[in-house]
């Protein structure tokens, strides 16, 4: 019997309409991956410390909420409980794997089916779909939703792997504002619209101390817009022609970067106190062997504005893996909410 929704992927994007199509009662039977770092479980959020920009969560005993909710089998999975008081009462933003377990435990909730798999190869060339499972036979649906996500390219270093997390992380946005890095000189790798909007945005912070843009070139690749606000902030400051040789740090934290000269192979060291990386990303979309219409970066096409529909008729996609532009866990969700319901209408219209 073919199913009515499969959702692959397990990111906020998953989650949200994995919660909206099981309220429909579409009974939505979810793959939430298993290996890194094709279909990461849980998403990127996964690799996250304090999320302090998901509306609903602000600053509180997050961990007695997440505790209470979340089944006792997977206690396991959530970090240790960050210490840090702030006037006399817990300062405590949720966990990026809090706040996906939580997401979780929404769509267990609604008795979606979870299988902890990945999906290999797809064929959307007929009714009724077929995606195939790592292990097991094909599973036949009649519309699907990826939400695969997307990952954020790293440079690759052995140190960078060590501090992720201890002042390395992919997303300012997401990370810059936290206690680890404040009053510290920091370093934003790359020379696009990336980097120049994460190294305005930290330098925009209200503890900001001097921000080093450090780009391979002697030119950023960013519009002559984002250029011009990075080369006329006061507290950034344009390293050019350089590449991370080695992140260094006490073990516990960066404390600074070795560069290397891109033209004379000559090395400094750059004291900073935490290291961004925003040289891109990568849309999970390897398992589909191009089977739906991608743009020229490879993030899957929606085929109309403001709608989650792909080239394939049933397949909807959802998150990341669709959006090279706003990449935040709220829009992901919102887009998972907009791909369920498109799931559902199509359904409603093409019942027997
Ligand atoms: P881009 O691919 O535009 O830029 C990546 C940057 O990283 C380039 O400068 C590149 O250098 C550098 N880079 C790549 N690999 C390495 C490496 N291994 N070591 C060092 N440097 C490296 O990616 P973005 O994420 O910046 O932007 C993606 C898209 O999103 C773009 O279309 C962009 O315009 C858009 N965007 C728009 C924004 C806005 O308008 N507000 C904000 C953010 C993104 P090099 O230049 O030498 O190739």
């Amino acid at each position: 019997m073919s199913e009515k929704v499969v959702i692959i992927g397990s990111g906020p994007a998953g989650w949200a309409a994995a919660i909206y199509a099981a309220r429909a009662n579409l009974d939505p039977l979810l793959y939430e991956g298993t290996v890194k770092p094709e279909m990461i479980p849980l998403g990127q959020l996964a690799f996250t410390t304090e999320v302090e920009n998901y509306p609903g969560f602000p600053f509180g005993n997050v961990r007695e909420f997440v505790e209470t909710s979340v089944d006792k089998e997977r206690h396991w999975n959530l970090p240790p409980v960050p210490s840090e008081q702030r006037d006399g009462k817990p300062h405590y933003a949720v966990q990026g794997v809090e706040l996906m377990e939580l997401m979780k435990q929404q769509a267990l909730n609604f008795q979606t089916r979870v299988v902890s798999d990945d999906i290999i190869d797809v064929d959307f060339t007929s009714q009724p779909l077929r995606v195939m499972p790592a292990s097991g036979d094909p599973i036949e649906s009649q519309t699907v939703i990826v939400a695969t996500g997307a990952r954020a390219n790293y440079l690759g270093l052995d140190s960078e792997e060590t501090y992720k997390n201890k002042g390395v992380s992919a997303c300012a946005v997401c990370d810059g504002a936290l206690p680890i890095y404040r009053n510290k000189p920091l370093a934003v790798i790359g020379g696009g619209d990336s980097a120049v909007e994460e190294a305005t945005y930290l330098a925009n912070l209200k503890d900001a101390a001097t921000i080093y843009l450090v780009h391979r070139r002697d030119q950023l690749r960013a519009s002559k817009i984002m250029q011009q606000r990075a080369l006329d902030h006061p507290k950034i400051e344009l390293v050019w022609n350089s590449v991370v040789e080695e992140v260094l740090g006490d073990g516990e934290m960066v404390t600074s970067l070795k560069l290397k000269s891109t033209v004379d192979d000559s090395e400094r060291e750059l004291e900073v106190g935490g290291m961004f990386v925003a040289i891109g990303h990568t849309p999970n979309t390897a398992f589909l062997h191009g089977k739906l219409e991608m743009n020229d970066k490879g993030y899957i096409h929606w085929k109309e504005p403001f709608r989650t529909l792909t080239s394939a008729e049933g397949v909807f996609a959802a998150g990341d893996v669709a959006d090279d532009y706003y990449r935040q866990a709220i829009t992901s969700a919102g887009t998972g909410c907009m791909a369920a319901l498109d799931a559902e209408r199509y359904l409603a219209a093409h019942e027997a």
